[in-house]
């Protein structure tokens, strides 16, 4: 501590003053959009601020105009592994400025330049930057280095990198990329050698803010044109500005993080920063409960479970009760650790107090039932590995050895790597208790192939949600096709007549569409019968018959309201927003795209109709 900064700043400070210095720039602030992105496919969670404005980068008109701002609540569920360092969280809010079309990188630079030194007051001597060197496909971004320089940074603190550092995109095999240009902090932290760059990992640079420009458009034939449309999508990471701003040295005494650690030190007796393995857990403690606590609070907010969402959401937590144990907390923590969560962000995100009995209920079942597993016996534990033993593995089956007549018998039987794995991502038992399980049930435990799997499904996992971000850029291209647009209207339709035939608290909970099917989850208490499920049927086709116009129009929250739009949320209260009209039938808010007229639809039918979670109900249903 004791930086040169020793500035005061709190979170909600940070954000007020960018956004307040953005809006000065001629951008409008915009509402932050649900952790979980409505009507994709290809990713989990929001994993930036680009996310929700995917459309709009692609060439959409946004009803705000063309210079954008706001604070997005984020996951990175790729960096889960990163935890425990100084700057990575799995729960993050981002800062985004955008320019769609408008601004270039002059005004882009210079205003990021101006905020961190002027309005922040960072010397310029504590920055670094990186930029494009330029290859066989692209030049070197001669124009961000001028304007770095102009802007009064020295040469040797602007770094050129190639395009595994420096570059952005296409998601695809095609579509927009181009370089981007990072801004670093440079800590008082002692370089880890002569080399040591922003590039390098040992935390002396901490990145803070991003300015992508999307300026070229790579096509089929892998050649990179200069893009039609060239927009901006910029990045700050919130609890980095903040921790360096008042001098710290990680992410983890920043006012929205120290009182979840106060209180883990408070349970555990223990003190953070005592030695590196408490460290560790209190920081991954700490970011599990508050990723876990957000996804469940949020608007579209989800339970544990074992698929998605609900899936992380129960890593997260499992995680969190594993590392809590290292702590020697062996009582139950997770919800007295949720409230102090809810008392951070409930003024910046209102979800999350309204959602907050949902969430302690949740949060307790699940480590009540974790700890079940956990203290599970031993008699148990050999019943659950038999029956993943013969469900997974035949490897470890000679190990058993079946007496004609009698029940199996389990003699020293061999646990491999794979089977280890399926108690771990199947029961959620943690590799470490998996190893103590064994020792003492005296099970042989092929350490070495343990390992070797975990570190590859590890991998594969990692990669699938680095992908994620990627994906997403890809999803936004893919989805607008037709088959996905006349699943969207389809999607309208749907919820119009299940409020007719099962009653008007059917609420949407969330949405996912492909090319070749819809998803939709409501909340609705029972299973529905075959009868409601053919009237449903019946008026989506019904109205598919009648060829109803599909309408769009902008409108201010206030009169979406008085209209009867649903699909309304209060956080977009006082913005223009856009809302779908189908006939006369439905009116609900959407980000679109839809076809024109519902006559192009085909035959809706219903594929499925089942449980999603506790009060809500998942449909999935196709056009033919
Ligand atoms: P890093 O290389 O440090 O992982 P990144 O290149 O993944 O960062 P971007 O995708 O450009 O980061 O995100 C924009 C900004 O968000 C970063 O400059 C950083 O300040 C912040 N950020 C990114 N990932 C995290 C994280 N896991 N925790 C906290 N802040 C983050
Ligand atoms: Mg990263």
């Amino acid at each position: 501590m004791g930086e040169l900064l020793n500035k005061i700043m709190k979170t909600q400070e940070l954000k007020q003053k960018y956004l307040k210095f953005f809006a000065s720039k001629g951008h409008k602030v915009i509402s932050s959009a649900s952790l979980i992105p409505e009507n994709d496919p290809t990713v989990l969670f929001t994993t930036a601020g680009m996310h929700p404005l995917v459309p709009y980068l692609l060439g959409e008109k946004h009803s705000a105009g063309t210079r954008l701002t706001d604070f997005q609540k984020c996951i990175r569920t790729g960096d889960i592994d990163e935890v425990g360092d100084k700057w990575h969280l799995t729960f993050l809010e981002m800062l985004g400025n955008w320019s769609l079309n408008d601004y270039w990188k002059e005004d882009s630079l210079s205003w990021s330049f101006e905020f961190l030194t002027k309005v922040l007051e960072i010397p310029v001597n504590k920055l670094a930057v990186s930029i494009f060197e330029g290859d066989d496909n692209a030049p070197f971004d001669s124009e961000s280095y001028k304007i770095w320089k102009n802007l009064g940074l020295p040469e040797n603190k602007i770094y050129k990198y190639d395009k595994k550092e420096n570059w952005w995109g296409p998601a695809g095999t095609t579509g927009p990329c181009g370089p981007d240009s990072e801004i670093f902090y440079i800590t008082d932290k002692p370089v880890c050698g002569p080399d040591c760059q922003p590039s390098c990992s040992c935390g002396k640079y901490v990145e803070i803010w991003n300015n992508v420009f999307m300026e070229y458009f790579k096509d089929e034939k892998g050649n990179y044109n200069k893009a039609k449309n060239r927009n901006v999508d910029t990045g700050m990471g919130v609890a980095r500005t903040v921790a360096v701003l008042n001098g710290f040295t990680d992410n983890y005494e920043i006012d929205t993080v120290k009182p979840v650690v106060q209180k883990i030190e408070e349970i555990s007796g223990k003190k953070y920063l005592e030695n590196k393995e408490i460290t560790n857990s209190m920081r991954i403690v700490s970011d599990h409960i508050r990723a876990s606590v957000m996804i469940m609070g949020d608007n579209m907010g989800v339970a544990p479970g074992n698929v998605d969402q609900g899936y992380v959401v129960r890593k997260l937590i499992r995680r969190a009760i594993h590392h809590g144990k290292k702590l020697g907390i062996e009582n139950n923590f997770c919800v007295e650790l949720s409230k102090v969560v809810i008392d951070i962000f409930a003024p910046a995100y209102p979800e999350i107090k309204k959602n907050e009995e949902f969430v302690i209920l949740e949060m307790k079942k699940e480590e009540e039932k974790f700890r079940k597993v956990l203290n599970i016996s031993p008699e148990k534990f050999k019943k659950k590995f038999i029956k993943l033993m013969n469900k997974f593995g035949k490897e470890g089956i000679e190990a058993h050895i079946k007496q004609p007549g009698q029940a199996v018998q389990i003699v020293n039987p061999l646990i491999t790597g794979r089977e280890a794995f399926a108690l771990y991502s199947q029961e959620g038992i943690p590799k470490e208790e998996i190893i103590k399980l064994a020792k003492e049930n005296k099970f042989i435990l092929d350490i070495e192939d343990l390992n070797r799997i975990f570190a590859v499904e590890e991998k594969k996992h990692r990669d699938l949600s680095r992908a994620g971000a990627e994906q997403k850029f890809k999803g936004g291209l893919a989805d607008t096709g037709e088959e996905s647009k006349k699943l969207h209207t389809a999607t309208h339709l749907l919820q119009a007549a299940l409020r007719q035939v099962l009653g008007v608290h059917v609420k949407q909970k969330g949405s996912n569409i492909t090319a070749d099917r819809l998803r939709f989850d409501f909340s609705h208490s029972e299973k529905m019968t075959d009868e409601e499920k053919q009237k449903v049927e019946d008026l989506v086709n019904g109205w598919i018959k009648e060829d109803l116009e599909v309408k769009c129009e902008e409108l201010p929250y206030d009169e979406a309201k008085n209209k009867g739009a649903i699909g309304l949320s209060e956080d977009k209260y006082g913005e223009v927003v856009k809302v779908y009209n189908v006939g006369e039938i439905s009116k609900e808010l959407c980000g679109g795209p839809h076809i024109g007229r519902t006559g192009e639809l085909g035959i809706f039918k219903i594929k499925k109709e089942e449980a999603s979670s506790a009060g809500i109900r998942r449909i999935k249903a196709v056009l033919k």
